[in-house]
């Protein structure tokens, strides 16, 4: 069998004609500054040729319904198996996704109660409530129903004719209103509030035919009440098939609740009378795993011997992963980024499948150093399956575990795409590379910390697993909030804080613009200076030089590339052959700038950019976008192929000058080589310095010994969590014998 895949002259992004061997059924992990190049190798080469081989052999009209993958630019890969990405994509999942189905431990649950439950009810479909046979036939198995929102709906002060009815599609005069006020069942008149009980029973449910008078005529119609109507025509459409329009006038005049039927389990009376040793199986899906292993461990049923041997199993991964204090039935949708990685590992760690090629995007994220050993454990049992696993990851901790290392750099965009060390772990360590160096230098334990202007306090909080949390948050220092994951950290801050302080600034990794015309230059505001500029210095007028403009490309409208989008099909991007990528018009781009064009000066890094601008408003924006450490990027790059880490940073760039905001940050440290981070703490210090308060939520080590003041959460996560263990600064933390975040402390001090 073939010992390497071999890649030969990738060039995607940033890669400069890079060669590489990856050893087959071992740990490979890749490291290197944020943009440097490790996502266009491992992603955008390995894992799309993979895909695309295999979409190869599939027949021509199997292909037609899958995504279409082009070459990836690269010279040869050989020996590539079939790959599985494993990342932080947030499981696009409706309500019928939970925990359960996603890792395929809820089929489990149910073969156990059709072999052990009491009364025995049958096949294990009967405890679905994706199946007609197990689902509440009130709510069809999503344990919430909509219903028409009378009080948004009706105006009880108004009569018919003064446009009691709120709904535009039942404004006075429309064909539903004369339903209504031509039905001759009411005095339209009349004020809904002094309406009889008959009469509301009318308006409300009432049916049958009536001569409507409609037009000059009379037409004999079926009489439908509001909440009749309203629930045929709009409640029973799905709504996911609805025009933005419709679908928010839906949400105006409806409001969701818990099924009365089956009170949110989802299944029907029959389903939820069988038990076992007293639960039935909504309790254990609502269960956090760690109680429901101990629950499932004193069940005493041989017939169903194999199927719990394998649910407990099927279970400890989720525990090992740093995952008992979710439950079953716990929504895919609101787990977060970090969550969603484990929950879709543990569902690979049960497949049977070998020699596969398993990709994982910093597995690490949203883990605490206690519970990383873990994650490791994990990640050497798949490769001892037999599998090649691929690892994009920052922490030292997990570059550890390395069989081979691969450590892209030197620095990020223009100046990286190469391989700048790939062997053993050891000999990283000794090289001479941004990792090298960082991996040989521990950040040292702040010892001086900034005394805080006044405080916020947070009073009883008690939402999911807090515990009447009261806790004072310092303003004008740096907060880091620490705990295990689930002990409660952003139920804490990005729930309760920022509900209770609207005018705190969170700044995530989302995306800071979903559209392809957005570009540093737009996002930040200096499009519009650059222009005048050129405008000035040619005589001509500024819109010239715009992407919308009579002055850009008309094929690429300014893009410089032309995206098709194909129905079933991954849009495909090229160049655009009129513009020849240049973005405008042959005699705009004739207009310079200090002997620059407008297409030269978009295609500027933020660095080179700096040091062509001499006028202050864009110099300070140029300034603060190096200083967040995207020096890298070019000024007309599509915001939208940014990476979390970077739009995070580009929105920390725009917030630069700001004085007394309070700033909220959840694990701005995905996504950082360890040099990203000292960088980042470099930013953070000035926004604290010039009189912000900021807020982190963070697992990384050099992060809280940076702390002026910590707020550790737990003891442990669910609901063995929930509580502040610990506030006091990084000093006193080290000293603090009962915390896991201290004991990691210790372990990594200096
Ligand atoms: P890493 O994974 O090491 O953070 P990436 O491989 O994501 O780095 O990015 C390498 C470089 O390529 C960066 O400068 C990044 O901005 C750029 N880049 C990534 N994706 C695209 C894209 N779709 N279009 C243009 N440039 C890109
Ligand atoms: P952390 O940020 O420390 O990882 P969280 O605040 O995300 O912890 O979670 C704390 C507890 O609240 C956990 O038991 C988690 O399962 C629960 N929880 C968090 N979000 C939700 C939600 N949307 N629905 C139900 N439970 C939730
Ligand atoms: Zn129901
Ligand atoms: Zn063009």
């Amino acid at each position: 069998m073939a010992e390497f895949i071999r890649i030969v002259g990738a060039r995607e992004n940033n890669l400069k004609n890079v060669s590489l061997t990856i050893p087959k059924r071992k740990i490979t992990v890749f490291t290197g500054v944020s943009g440097s190049g490790k996502s266009s190798i491992v992603f955008d080469t390995i894992a799309a040729e993979a895909q695309r081989q295999l979409n190869e052999t599939f027949t021509a009209f199997a292909r037609t319904f899958l995504p279409s993958y082009g070459h990836p630019d690269v010279d040869t890969i050989e020996n590539i198996s079939a790959a599985i990405v494993v990342d932080q994509k947030r499981i696009a999942g409706n309500s019928r996704s939970t925990v359960g189905t996603i890792t395929d431990i809820a089929p489990l649950l149910r073969l156990l109660f059709s072999r052990a439950g009491e009364p025995y009810v049958g096949y294990s479909n009967a405890f679905s409530f994706n199946d007609p046979q197990g689902m509440c036939p009130r709510c069809d198995g999503i344990g919430r129903i909509t219903t028409l929102d009378l009080d948004a709906f009706l105006d009880r002060s108004k009569s018919l004719n003064e446009g009691a009815l709120r709904h535009p599609d039942f404004k006075v005069g429309s064909w539903y209103w004369q339903m209504y006020a031509g039905s001759g069942y009411f005095d339209n008149d009349k004020p809904l509030a002094e309406y009889t009980d008959t009469e509301w029973e009318l308006l409300l449910h009432g049916t049958g035919k009536v001569p409507v008078e409609w037009q000059g005529g009379t037409i004999n119609s079926t009489y439908e009440g509001i909440v009749v109507r309203f629930t045929r025509v709009y409640i029973n459409k799905d709504a996911a098939t609805m025009s933005d329009r419709n679908r928010e006038i839906f949400e105006r005049f409806t409001r969701s609740e818990t099924c009365p039927e089956c009170a949110g389990a989802r299944l029907n009376a029959k389903a939820l009378s069988c038990r076992i040793n007293g639960h039935n199986i909504a309790e254990m899906s609502a269960l956090e795993v760690t109680e429901l292993v101990e629950v499932l461990r004193r069940i005493d049923a041989p017939q169903a011997g194999p199927v719990l041997e394998s649910l407990i199993d099927r279970l400890g991964d989720l525990v090992t992963i740093g995952l008992g204090y979710l439950t079953l039935d716990r929504p895919t949708a609101t787990l977060s980024g970090g969550e969603s990685q484990r929950v879709k590992m543990v569902r690979h760690l049960a497949s049977s499948l070998v020699d596969m090629t398993y990709i994982f995007d910093e597995p690490s994220v949203g883990l605490h150093p206690r519970d990383v050993d873990r994650l490791k454990k994990l990640l050497v049992k798949l490769r001892d399956k037999g599998n090649t696993v691929l690892v994009v990851e920052h922490d030292p901790d997990v570059i550890e575990i390395a069989d081979h290392v691969i450590d892209v750099g030197p620095r990020a965009g223009a100046h990286g795409g190469e391989i700048v060390y790939s062997g053993d772990v050891a000999g990283l360590h000794e090289a001479d590379t941004l990792t090298g160096r960082f991996l040989r230098h521990a950040t040292p334990m702040k010892t001086e910390y900034r005394t805080p202007t006044g405080r916020l306090t947070i009073r009883d909080a008690s939402l999911h697993n807090l515990k009447n949390v009261t806790v004072d948050i310092p303003t004008g220092v740096l907060t880091v909030v620490t705990g295990v994951a689930g002990s409660g950290k952003s139920t804490l801050i990005n729930e309760v804080f920022l509900a209770e302080h609207p005018e705190a600034i969170a700044i995530d990794q989302s995306a800071v613009a979903a559209n392809r015309r957005s570009n540093l230059t737009t996002y930040t505001g200096i499009l519009d200076p650059i222009r005048r500029l050129f405008a000035k210095a040619n005589g001509v007028s500024p819109s010239l030089f715009s992407a919308n403009s009579a002055g850009a490309c008309p094929d690429c409208q300014g893009l410089g590339v032309i995206y098709t989008d194909l129905a079933f099909m991954e849009g495909v991007k090229s160049t655009c052959e009129t513009c020849a990528g240049r973005r405008f018009k042959e005699e705009v781009l004739a207009y310079r700038l200090r002997g620059r064009s407008i297409s030269d000066v978009l295609e500027m890094s933020a660095a080179e950019a700096l040091e062509f601008f001499t006028e202050r408003k864009i110099r300070d924006v140029l300034r603060a976008v190096n200083d967040v450490g995207l020096d890298y990027l070019r000024l007309g790059q599509p915001l939208s192929t940014l990476s979390g880490g970077e739009c995070q940073r580009v929105k920390l760039a725009t917030e630069l000058h700001k004085q007394g905001s309070v700033y909220v940050m959840d694990e701005p440290t995905t996504g950082l080589h360890m040099s990203d981070v000292s960088h980042l703490l470099g930013v953070i210090d000035r926004l604290v310095d010039q009189g912000n308060t900021v807020v982190v939520i963070e697992h990384n080590l050099d992060v809280i010994k940076h702390a002026d003041w910590i707020i550790d959460l737990g003891p442990e996560g669910g609901s063995a969590g929930g509580e502040v263990v610990f506030t006091g600064t990084p000093a006193e933390l080290l000293e603090f014998p009962h915390s896991h975040t201290a004991a990691a402390l210790r372990e990594h001090a200096g």
